[in-house]
Parts: structure tokens; C-alpha cells; sequence
């Protein structure tokens, strides 16, 4: 889509569903509504930076997995799989749209203690009774499948060569958007900069945007990824949302394994993988704070001290490696329980969440978008029960953990 032919200017004064916010999850929701033949509404879709420079979406692994240590995790990205495998048909058959890539390379958690080994064994237990393929491995068995592997700290590793990999997330969404405006969702450039709430602080009435126009909203969505909190402040509702700096590195080795390596996530808490003739690893800093929503400075001490030394510990042949590329992204950290927020506010009835998906986001985007669809349409969830993820939870201030966090 060419950011110049996006308008500033809203058509109408007024929506059915305004959302904030139009990379990923702005778009999934916006295209599961604007796809639903039950779904008569109008689609305001409000996006402050159409180049999504800064985003999380631009910044993305853009890996799936099915292992989890939530059912619901796992269905979630059941359905990632599948959509991804049919993109075509879910998209209505449309000649125009591509056949998308997944690359199942697999996961591989390693433990190196028992406490860990016995987490990814339960864990293993809830993908089995999914259908998923995961496997518990011995230190003997990675060394067997992957002979370029140190394993001699490791007591298990957790595997899976089925629907876990790389997936072209960015192809997706681009045409979500673009699907999504030809379907009647109209997106705008610009910025929501406040909301009014009827008196009795149960609905927002209305957004402000920053060029001055007052559009009135039915529902009002928050996809704005790091800055949700600014969002749902302006309707007057704290979330546990903040901005964390994670770091990527793309590096060439002087030796190539000769085959794929799988996305393995290491006791020191790096994570590599293969990408294309190339390698990528990625890892969160040892102090992990609430950055500036505009900081994404690079610190390549932590390539240096951190992720190199662990890279070529775990996989010696990468010993002389190469940094050719890097970047640094911003995850929508849930600092409660790392797990999505979905769903209605308690009080003010027509604010939903689609928020703090950390570092599993693209994966759950095409299940929480329909999810969300849903619940605005019918007033509930019908294809997957997404209730666990509820914004009630945050009120309560009872965590929904997931153990497998990248
Ligand atoms: C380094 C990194 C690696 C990752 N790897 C993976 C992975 O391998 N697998 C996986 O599943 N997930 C991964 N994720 C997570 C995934 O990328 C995110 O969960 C997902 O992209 C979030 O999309 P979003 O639309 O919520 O947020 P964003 O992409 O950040 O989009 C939010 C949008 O809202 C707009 N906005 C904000 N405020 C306003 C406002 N007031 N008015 C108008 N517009 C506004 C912003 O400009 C932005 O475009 C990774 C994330 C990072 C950073």
C-alpha cells in the first residue's frame, strides 16, 4: 500500500468500530470484521505512522510455535498454521493473493537443569493432547538429529518439525490491510490523541484526532501495540503494557551447518536460528526496563558479551561468525503474565483490548483478530474461546502465565 494515497481526513464523522492503531493486530481485526458477511458496521482504522517504521510488526522474528505451556496458546497457534497453510482460501480464493511460506524448522528448548527438563515435559503433555508433534529429546538424541550441537550441560531439549518455524507474517499483513480497505475499512493517517467518555464513564463517545476532527465511535479498539497504555489512558484505564527492548543479530558463518538449524532457545537465554543462508539470534538485555517509546538504540555490547558467546558455545562451528546485520524492536510487554490482553474493559463496556502480546504476537494475530471480531459482531467469542486472555483478569490482578516465553 503506498502511504500516500492513505487520507488524513475520516469520510464520516462517525463509526461503528474505531480502531487505534493499524499494523498487525489493527489489521487482523480490522480484516476478520471487514470479511464477515454477519459484520454490516463501518471500520475506522487510525494510524499514526503508515511507513510502520517504529512498529513491532516492522521489527518481528516472525516465527510460530506450537509449544506452549497454555491449551489456548497452543489452539491459538494451531490456528496460525492453519491459516498460514490456506491463506489463499481463507482470503476468498483470491487469485492475487500468494501461497505463503512456512518453514518448518522446529523449535528447540534446551534444558540444562531438571527443574527446566521436568517444565518442558508438562508442557510437552498439553501440545500432545493438542495434536501437536512436540518431543521430549535426550542430550543423545539432539546430538543424533543435530550433531553440530555442545550439548554436554544439557539435560533435554523439546522439539518439533511440525508447524513451528519461520512463516511470512509481513505478506499477511499487507494483505489484511490491503483486503481489509477493499472491503470498505477505511484507514486514515493520523493520531487519536483523546477520548471522551459519556457522564457516566461507561462508554467512549468519542475520539479526538490530532489533526482536530471529534469522530464518534460504537466500539473503540486499542491495537497500539508498545504505546497501548498512552491509549487506554486516554479513556482513563491503566494496563500493564510497556515498552522492552529486544535485540537482533543476523550473522554469516565461515562454516554453514549443513542443515537447517532448528529456533533454539538456549539455557543462557539467547535464541538463534537459521534464516535464509544466514543466521539470526536474537535476546532480551540482562537489565530488561520500560524504555522511551522513541529508543531503540542498538548496544552492541550485548553481541559481544552475550549473544556471541553463547552462540558459539552452544554450536562450536560458530566460532567465526559475522555480523552483517541488526536491529532493535520494541516487544508490548504484559510485565503481569507476558500473555495477550483481550476483550471488553469492565466498566467502560465499548473499550476492547487487543494488547500486550510480548514476544508471540504475530503468531496469535490471526486467531485474537477473528477472536475480536467475534466478540464485537456476536458479543462473544464463537470459533476458539479467547475468555482467558480478558482484561478481567489484569482488575483482579490475577496472572494467566505462560512458561514458554521467548
Ligand atoms: C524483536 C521482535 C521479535 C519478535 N518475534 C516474534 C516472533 O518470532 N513470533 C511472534 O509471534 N511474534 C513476535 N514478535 C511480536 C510481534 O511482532 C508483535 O506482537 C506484533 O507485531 C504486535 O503488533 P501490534 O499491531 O500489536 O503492534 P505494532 O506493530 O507496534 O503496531 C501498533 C500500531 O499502533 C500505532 N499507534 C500507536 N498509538 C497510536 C495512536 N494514538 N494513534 C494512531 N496510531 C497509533 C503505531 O504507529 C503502530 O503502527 C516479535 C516482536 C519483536 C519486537
Amino acid at each position: 500500500m503506498n502511504p500516500t494515497t492513505l487520507s488524513v481526513t475520516p469520510s464520516r464523522s462517525s463509526y461503528d468500530v474505531v480502531i487505534v492503531g493499524g499494523a498487525m493486530f489493527g489489521s487482523s481485526v480490522a480484516w476478520f470484521l471487514a470479511n464477515n458477511p454477519d459484520f454490516d458496521g463501518s471500520v475506522l482504522v487510525v494510524e499514526r505512522d503508515p511507513s510502520y517504521e517504529f512498529t513491532s510488526t516492522a521489527h518481528t522474528n516472525s516465527c510460530m510455535r506450537q509449544q506452549f505451556s497454555r491449551e489456548i496458546n497452543v489452539r491459538v497457534s494451531q490456528f496460525a498454521a492453519e491459516f498460514v497453510k490456506n491463506f489463499r482460501e481463507f482470503m476468498g480464493n483470491d487469485s492475487r493473493v500468494p501461497k505463503l511460506l512456512l518453514h518448518s524448522f522446529g523449535y528447540m528448548y534446551l534444558a540444562d537443569n531438571e527443574e527446566f527438563a521436568n517444565v518442558l515435559r508438562e508442557s510437552q503433555k498439553i501440545q500432545k493432547a493438542c495434536g501437536a508433534a512436540t518431543k521430549i529429546m535426550t542430550a543423545e538424541e539432539i546430538k543424533r538429529d543435530y550433531p553440530f550441537y555442545n550439548v554436554d550441560d544439557i539435560v533435554a531439549g523439546s522439539h518439533n518439525l511440525v508447524d513451528e518455524g519461520y512463516f511470512d507474517g509481513n505478506t499477511l499483513f499487507d494483505w489484511w490491510r490491503r483486503s481489509a480497505r477493499e472491503k470498505g475499512a477505511e484507514y486514515v493517517t493520523n493520531e487519536v490523541v483523546a477520548m471522551t467518555r459519556n457522564k457516566a464513564g461507561t462508554r467512549v463517545e468519542s475520539v479526538t484526532l490530532k489533526s482536530g476532527e471529534v469522530i464518534g465511535c460504537g466500539t473503540v479498539v486499542n491495537a497500539s501495540g508498545p504505546r497501548a497504555v498512552l491509549t487506554s489512558r486516554m479513556a482513563g484505564i491503566e494496563i500493564p503494557v510497556e515498552p522492552r527492548k529486544r535485540y537482533t543479530f543476523i550473522f554469516a558463518a565461515e562454516r554453514p551447518l549443513d542443515r537447517d538449524l532448528p529456533l533454539t532457545i538456549d539455557p543462557s537465554g539467547v535464541h538463534m536460528r537459521t534464516d535464509g543462508t544466514y543466521y539470526l539470534a536474537g535476546c532480551p538485555p540482562d537489565d530488561d526496563p520500560a524504555v522511551d517509546y522513541d529508543d531503540f538504540e542498538q548496544d552492541f555490547s550485548l553481541w559481544e558479551n552475550k549473544a556471541w558467546p553463547a552462540i558459539a558455545n552452544r554450536v562450536p562451528r560458530f566460532e567465526a561468525i559475522k555480523l552483517v546485520n541488526s536491529w532493535v524492536g520494541h516487544y508490548a510487554y504484559n510485565t503481569l503474565d507476558q500473555n495477550a490482553i483481550l476483550g471488553r474493559h469492565t466498566t467502560v463496556e465499548n473499550f476492547v483490548f487487543v494488547n500486550g502480546f510480548s514476544g508471540h504476537g504475530f503468531q496469535q494475530s490471526p486467531a485474537m483478530g477473528r477472536g475480536t471480531a467475534e466478540l464485537i459482531t456476536y458479543g462473544e467469542y464463537r470459533s476458539l474461546d479467547l475468555t482467558p486472555f480478558n482484561y478481567e483478569r489484569i482488575e483482579r490482578n490475577e496472572p494467566f502465565s505462560e512458561k514458554a516465553i521467548i
